[in-house]
């Protein structure tokens, strides 16, 4: 290839760090000013660019660029600066990018697939540049985190999260392939918007959409074979629950908003029976939301306590309670509600609020997953606290407005007693002259290492088994140092290594299952998955 074509290849630019011997070989001679930097210092420099901007959406466009520009770099400033650029290519910040990605939009991203494309999904898969794919994020934009339908502009998430499949996880950026399912928007002010990129129409439903679904399904299996992970994100939960059940009998599927936020926090509810006390199986549980995310996480609590006691999961779900817009799910209710909430109807009077049902329950562990912010009010959090010595009691709707209430009012409601984590990130709180930290179950502490683990063992299916064995991976990377500040999760800044941990256990188990196929097993899981994960360190071209 020519100097100036390798310049312009992300994969391949090193801009300034080209050595000089490069420069030679490589017909660059004259393209570039004399300098000649480092990584290190192309990393510092760009960092110093970002801060600079005031604007969240100025910097993740920076970032973006940057991606495009060259890619090993790209990777260098997310994996060194983790906890501060996460919130700039993830949540909040993709959030806003995807409200208004078509008025930012320069050069495409991902596959889309629209209605269009119905009967030719297979030549579109074709289309693109990559043929060995290990991770596709795949989106259909119509609940982009908790901003609703965005339709085809709901690119910027699966885009976003496989970023952090590579710099996370280990996931090679060339084996990641985002893709947005596009067959209309509900969403009238894009339709109206005259930049909007999308099909302009109302979303298609039933047969249509199961059809092109389904022929997405088999063009993927087709095109990548029986190992590809598919990650379903950000579908609706009238979707997601069909979709997920439906294809994990044929295909390694996982569905972040309903497993990967189960698992992320069993973890946390685990890690946390060390400070409240108990076992899981004595604590009683009572949710506010019962979509995705609440009925996600109830199952595998409910299956662990199972798998603990060994009692049938229909003794094991008496335990747990949920809330949804009408009040608790209760028997008399069962007719009225979605298939996916039956299994927690269980005996009791009808209680139409939160607080009713706090007072009614008595739950030891309170989770609010409504995406509805200030529900977790004064009266709930002090009748938490008045029969819980220590309160469990995780907020974990977002973004930040919309938590159930912040780490400040649980701490100072429950008088330093409660123990707290939420969604969205609140800073440190002092009460009464002590520090607490509170924990954030963000899911990027799973999907990158579960992803992962599912990857290097080669692995044909997802199971209960292998989520809980990832959740048990996650808890057991909180230390005693960090149990003293009252957190639950370990610190960001060593994801790499918690990941490694989590891949290497998510592999145990899907080998004790029969369903990895890579052969033989290495002896050293944990040293395996650290030894496959990407580096972004440049290459030197001879
Ligand atoms: P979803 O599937 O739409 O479910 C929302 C649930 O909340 C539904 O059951 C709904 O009731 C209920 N609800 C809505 N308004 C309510 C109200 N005023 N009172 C009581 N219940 C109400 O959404 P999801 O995917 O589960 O996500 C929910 C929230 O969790 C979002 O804010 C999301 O950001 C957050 N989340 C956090 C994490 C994390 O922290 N790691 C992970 C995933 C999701 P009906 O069923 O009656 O409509
Ligand atoms: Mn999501």
């Amino acid at each position: 290839a020519s100097g100036y074509s390798l310049l312009r290849d992300p994969h391949f630019n090193k801009g300034l760090a080209f050595t000089e011997k490069e420069r030679d070989a490589h017909y660059l001679r004259g393209l570039l000013p004399p300098v000649v930097s480092t990584q290190e210092l192309q990393e510092r420099k760009i960092m110093e660019n970002i801060r600079q901007y005031q604007v969240p959406l100025q910097k993740y466009m920076a970032m973006m660029d940057l991606e495009e520009r060259n890619e090993r770099l790209f990777y260098k400033l997310l994996i060194d600066n983790v906890e501060e650029l996460l919130p700039v290519v993830y949540t909040p910040t993709v959030g806003e990018a995807c409200q208004k990605y078509g008025t930012i939009f320069r050069r495409p991203q991902g596959l889309y697939i629209s209605l269009k494309e119905k009967g030719r999904i297979l030549e579109v898969l074709k289309n693109w540049p990559e043929r060995s794919i290990q991770v596709i994020v795949v989106t259909d934009g119509e609940r982009i985190l908790g901003l609703g339908d965005l339709g085809c502009q709901g690119m910027g998430i699966p885009v976003g999260k496989l970023a952090l499949y590579t710099a996370l996880g280990g996931v090679r950026p060339s084996a990641c392939l985002p893709i947005t399912i596009d067959v209309g928007t509900n969403n009238e002010k894009l339709l109206k918007d005259e930049f909007y990129i999308g099909l302009r129409q109302k979303r298609a439903t039933g047969q249509e959409y199961d059809e092109l679904l389904d022929e997405f399904m088999s063009a993927v299996k087709q095109n990548y074979g029986e190992k590809v992970l598919i990650q379903y994100e950000d579908f609706a939960n009238h979707n997601a629950f069909k979709l997920l059940s439906k294809y994990s009998k044929s295909h390694l599927v996982f569905n972040d908003d309903i497993q990967g936020t189960a698992v992320v926090v069993l973890a946390g509810v685990v890690a946390a029976l060390k400070l409240i006390g108990g076992t899981l199986a004595e604590h009683t549980f009572l949710f506010l939301g019962a979509g995705e995310a609440g009925t996600g996480i109830a199952e595998l609590i409910a299956l662990e306590i199972s798998k603990q006691t060994k009692a049938p999961l229909e003794e094991t779900r008496k335990k747990i309670w949920l809330v949804d817009s009408k009040g608790l799910i209760v028997r008399s209710r069962i007719d009225s509600v979605q298939d996916f909430k039956k299994p927690w109807a269980h005996e009791h009077e009808p209680v139409k609020d939160l607080s009713d049902a706090v007072k009614a329950i008595k739950p030891t562990i309170l989770i609010g997953t409504s995406g509805v912010g200030r529900t977790f009010t004064k009266e709930v959090i002090e009748a938490m606290a008045s029969f819980n010595e220590k309160p469990l009691i995780m907020a974990l709707s977002n973004p930040t407005s919309q938590s159930e209430c912040t780490a400040e009012e649980a701490y100072t409601w429950s008088k330093g007693r409660a123990i707290f984590a939420s969604g969205s990130p609140f800073d440190p709180v002092e009460h009464n002259g002590k520090v607490f930290v509170p924990g954030q179950a963000n899911n990027a502490y799973i999907f990158p290492g579960l992803g992962f683990g599912l990857v290097i063992s080669g692995a044909i299916r997802v199971r209960n088994e292998i989520l809980l064995a990832a959740s048990e991976a996650l808890a057991g990377q909180v230390t005693a140092e960090h149990y003293e500040k009252g957190m639950i999760y370990p610190p960001f800044s060593i994801i790499r290594k918690i990941s490694a941990h989590i891949a290497a256990s998510v592999a145990a188990k899907a080998y004790e299952l029969g369903l990895a196929t890579r052969l033989p097993r290495p002896e050293n899981l944990v040293k395996y998955a650290e030894s496959c994960m990407y580096s972004p360190i440049y290459r030197s071209y001879r």
